[in-house]
């Protein structure tokens, strides 16, 4: 075994923020680094993943929060991939590359029974934070289990140049909607959903009234909408979904930071009429679903028909800016921050 690093820089959240979280909330801290334990190992991070989920892990604001919140002080758990370093487990060889929920800092100590053994060959590492990772399931689970989509729906998915979205709405159109419509906030992104990812039609949120431009692009209606956003987004589908339409409601990004919870959407009513199906979903029930995700995904990514974005931030000392970067729009794709070392 090589000789160890001494220390390793890891981010922690050090005040939970109240609206949007400000630098300050998060501190780069040295710790040191150690042989593992038995039944560990240790990995020296490539890449590390910051998610939208995050802000209701560090915050005061209700209800969001599906996972445990954060503890001040302690590192941001989160995806990352890497390569082990040493181990002291059998199953887990130096060199292996791995997945692991050890969070935004250089090294890790892990447990083995919470890393999974990758194949960079194939695919490039970072695809196990994107397509092959966290947010594929979340697009495939949620569009297929979800929201129950089935051939010739007309599909509305907002944050379309997103991890989640841009999959989303690729997955629908490989499985023969009728019609795959996204939203996003420039101009820019719009023509990477037409042109690089084969919406059938887009438009930037931020132009015009949502409710006015998604009517215009879904003349006959939609029967899906992949919701990413809430807000505005959320209430022109409830108007633009035909009888018995189905809502994935994924995330609300538009509204995490919000200190005050938002008014509903005020035509929530018309769920009724329309026998409409909103349900809420989180990727961690779907694990059974990985098997059946990684062969489609992986079949559709080798012949090319389903392609990806990642937006990569390059080292450790960009990891905030990286997190916050996901509420202004800096992304196209996954957020993914590389490590220097
Ligand atoms: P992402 O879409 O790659 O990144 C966030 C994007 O949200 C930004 O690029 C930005 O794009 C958009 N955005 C930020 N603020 C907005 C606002 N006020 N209004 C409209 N759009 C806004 O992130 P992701 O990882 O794919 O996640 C997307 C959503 O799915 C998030 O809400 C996340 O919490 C949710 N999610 C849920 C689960 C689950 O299990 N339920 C799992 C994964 C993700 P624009 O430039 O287009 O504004």
């Amino acid at each position: 075994m090589s000789a160890l690093p001494a220390t390793s820089r890891e981010w922690h959240l050090v005040a939970r923020p109240e609206g949007e979280p400000r630098p300050e909330d998060f501190a780069l801290r040295e710790a040191p680094v150690t042989a593992p334990p038995e039944g560990h190992i240790l990995v020296r991070n490539h890449y590390f993943s910051v998610d939208p989920y995050m802000r209701g892990r560090m915050g005061v604001t209700p209800g969001y929060a599906y996972f445990p919140p954060y503890e001040l002080g302690e590192v941001l758990g989160g995806h990352a991939v890497g390569e082990v370093i040493a181990s002291n487990v059998p199953g887990f060889a130096v060199g292996d590359d791995v997945l692991h929920f050890g969070g935004w800092r250089e090294y890790a100590e892990v447990p083995a029974e919470e890393a999974t053994g990758i194949d960079a060959q194939s695919v490039p590492l970072t695809a196990y934070l994107s397509v092959l990772g966290m947010t594929g399931l979340s697009a495939y689970a949620g569009l297929f289990e979800i929201a129950s989509f089935k051939k010739g729906d007309a599909v509305f998915v907002s944050g379309a140049a997103g991890a989640v979205g841009s999959q989303a709405g690729q997955l629908a159109r490989l499985s023969g909607a009728s019609r795959v419509i996204g939203s996003a906030g420039t101009d820019e992104k719009v023509k990477v959903l037409l042109e690089e990812f084969g919406f059938d039609a887009a438009f930037n949120y931020r132009t015009a009234p949502v409710a006015e431009q998604l009517e215009q692009a879904a003349c006959d209606g939609i029967d899906v909408y992949f919701d990413t956003v809430g807000g505005d987004h959320l209430e022109a589908a409830i108007s633009s979904l035909n009888e018995y339409g189905r809502v994935a409601l994924c995330g609300a990004i538009a509204q995490y930071n919000d200190i005050e919870p938002p008014p509903g959407p005020r035509n929530l009513a018309e769920a009724i009429g329309k026998r409409l199906s909103l349900r809420g979903m989180i990727v961690t029930d779907h694990q059974t679903l990985l098997p059946r995700f990684t062969e489609d995904v992986s079949a559709w990514v080798r012949s090319g028909e389903l392609t990806w974005r990642e937006t990569v931030v390059q080292g450790i000392e960009k990891g905030t800016e990286a997190f916050l970067g996901l509420f202004s729009g800096d992304n196209t794709g996954k957020m993914i921050v590389r490590l220097d070392h």
